[in-house]
């Protein structure tokens, strides 16, 4: 188990794309092959960011940056928690591959 400490310093890296997990088998039965579904995706600026095969989970990102981010690659409703969504709140829950992240992870000390 993992626990987080740091904290968000606004950089806006984890809201220039748009995570989704799709069903794998569903995916590769459409496009036949991972390469092929890969090509696809790649022309659409999907990119597939990873699978987890005994979940049949297939990880993409869309190539589309939150509207909420300003000029400077803030968020605007950051200060505002009515405004800003749970996810926004929440994350990151588990490692990323971000650098320019303020939170670690580290495993959990139990007393
Ligand atoms: S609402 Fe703010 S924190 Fe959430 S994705 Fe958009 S810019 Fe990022
Ligand atoms: S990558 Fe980390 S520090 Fe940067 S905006 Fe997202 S949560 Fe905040």
């Amino acid at each position: 188990m993992l626990e987080r400490s740091g904290e968000c310093h606004q950089c806006g890296e984890c809201c220039q794309g748009l995570r989704l997990t799709a069903v794998l088998s569903q995916a590769l039965s459409q496009h036949r092959t991972m390469d092929e579904l890969k090509l696809y995706y790649n022309y659409r600026n999907i990119k597939v960011i990873g699978t987890l095969p005994e979940k049949d989970y297939l990880f993409l990102e869309l190539s589309i940056p939150c509207n909420q981010l300003d000029p400077s690659n803030r968020c605007l409703v950051h200060d505002s928690p009515d405004l800003k969504p749970f996810l926004c709140h929440a994350y990151p829950t588990e490692p990323d591959n971000i650098p320019e992240c303020g939170y670690q992870f580290s495993p959990k000390t139990i007393l």
